[in-house]
């Protein structure tokens, strides 16, 4: 009797799961939560999902989400209610950084069926099919993240992108910076083994990408828990994959500028002169009060490395406005700073409070009207700069990577990337995606956003 029972049970589980193969994903945050996302993507095609677009309506939502600001949190939130509401027999399943943080809070939210946290995304599967098994109330996936020291192992062939394909090589942060939550989300720093790095970009170029980017949660960090590594090390190993045409490197902390690497990755072909090095402030009070671990003198030191070693190279940053205590003359001090640096291109973000940080409630915070005020000044000032760095490619013919096809004004264009990330356009109907292809800039015209 028991055996028959167990049986009706499995056929009716076998019967729910069959029907439930329809997987919308939605992505928040960065390019390693994207890689995430496409990576969990691909486990679900391997088991026979069909993938659907999120407005199609699925019988599976997975939302990877985001806790960087109050403001991701918010957005996390107002898309897991959203799936439930396009289909409130659907799965929803909440996974990553806003549900990892604090994740008791979450287990109330009657839009979410299924808490995935870091370090979990890799058991999606089964996890999936538990629940469809037993089906009893919101089912929980969390590690202390803070204690982990395993990397999570996740793969990709493919990307949406058709050319450049993201690659996370490493998770966590050790360097507590006031403003971020995200140490407390992602956990300390653990790297992907090199092997597997090198065996997924020689994967990846297999299948027709030219272009990787080496992205990280603090990505200078790789290797401290490697015997023998680090990011020097990673990137000599994939500039040996044949068939890789450029290797782009994602945000990097200052510090890691030293002249033997500045020296030693100049003398690669395939690395990209684009470097997006963290600033976040020009002045050495408020990046002490941030505890980020240089002053401004050591970052413009690094500058100048890396222009001692690379004609002309595409220095990029983040830049903070309006972080706690930050007066009027920081602030200029900052904006002085940036104007003399000379950068391609400064993301600019208002400080924004993100409860459970120390900055969150320090003393003399900045009012609203006051970030705004200086986020625009920082904006125009990188218009200028902006403009000027492009200007030096006017009459220059460079090597752009082609992405995709665009029409304007009846006409057609061909875009794509140089290795300084600027991207050019050149009219023509042929589709010349994937190709390398060598361009004169005549003008500025054909330097587009
Ligand atoms: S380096 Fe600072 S800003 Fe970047 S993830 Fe770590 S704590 Fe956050």
């Amino acid at each position: 009797m028991p055996k028959k029972r167990l049986n009706f049970r499995y056929f009716i589980h076998k019967f729910k799961e069959e029907k439930m193969k329809k997987v919308a994903l939605h992505n928040l945050g960065c390019k390693v939560n994207a890689y995430e996302t496409e990576a969990m993507q691909e486990l679900l095609e391997k088991e026979g999902y069909e993938i659907v677009p999120f407005k199609e309506g699925a019988d599976i939502y997975i939302i990877n989400t985001c806790t960087v600001t109050n403001m991701a949190d918010r957005k996390s939130r107002q898309m897991l209610h959203r799936a439930k509401k396009m289909n409130p027999n659907a799965i929803v399943v909440a996974a990553g950084c806003y549900v990892q943080a604090k994740s008791e809070s979450k287990e109330t939210d009657e839009s979410i069926d299924i808490i995935i946290g870091n370090n979990k995304k890799q058991d999606l599967i089964s996890i999936l099919k538990e629940y469809q098994e037993k089906h009893d109330g919101i089912q929980k996936e969390i590690i202390d993240i803070n204690h982990t020291k395993e990397y999570e192992e996740l793969h990709l062939s493919k990307t949406a992108e058709h050319t450049r394909a993201y690659l996370k090589v490493q998770d966590g942060c050790n360097q507590f910076c006031t403003y971020c939550i995200i140490p407390y989300a992602r956990g300390r720093v653990r790297s992907r083994e090199k092997e597997n790095v090198v065996a997924e970009v020689k994967q990846l170029v297999a299948n027709g990408y030219q272009e990787v980017v080496l992205t990280g949660i603090h990505l200078s960090s790789y290797g401290v828990d490697l015997q023998g590594e680090d990011l020097l090390s990673l990137i000599l190993a994939v500039n040996e994959i044949e068939g890789l045409k450029r290797i782009r490197l994602g945000s990097l902390e200052p510090r890691i500028i030293t002249e033997e690497f500045a020296k030693t990755i100049s003398g690669l072909e395939k690395i990209c002169p684009h470097f997006h090095l963290s600033l976040q402030s020009g002045c050495n009070g408020t990046l002490k009060r941030m505890n980020r671990r240089y002053t401004a003198e050591e970052y413009f030191e690094k500058c100048e490395l890396l222009r001692k070693y690379f004609d002309n190279p595409a220095l990029t940053t983040d830049v903070i406005v309006g972080f706690p205590g930050e007066t009027e003359e920081e602030f200029e001090e900052s904006r002085a700073f940036v104007e003399k640096v000379n950068f391609y291109e400064t993301h600019i973000f208002k400080y924004s409070r993100r409860e459970g940080t120390k900055a969150a409630v320090m003393e003399n915070q900045v009012p609203e009207q006051i970030k705004t005020k200086r986020s625009n000044i920082l904006l125009e000032l990188d218009e200028r700069k902006r403009k000027e760095y492009e200007e030096k490619f006017i009459g220059k013919t460079v090597e752009v990577l082609m992405e995709e096809e665009v029409e304007k004004e009846g006409k057609r264009y061909q875009t794509g990337h140089t290795k300084e990330y600027i991207k050019v356009a050149l009219e023509s109907d042929e589709n010349m995606q994937n190709q390398l292809v060598k361009i004169k800039i005549d003008n500025h015209s054909q330097i587009i956003r």
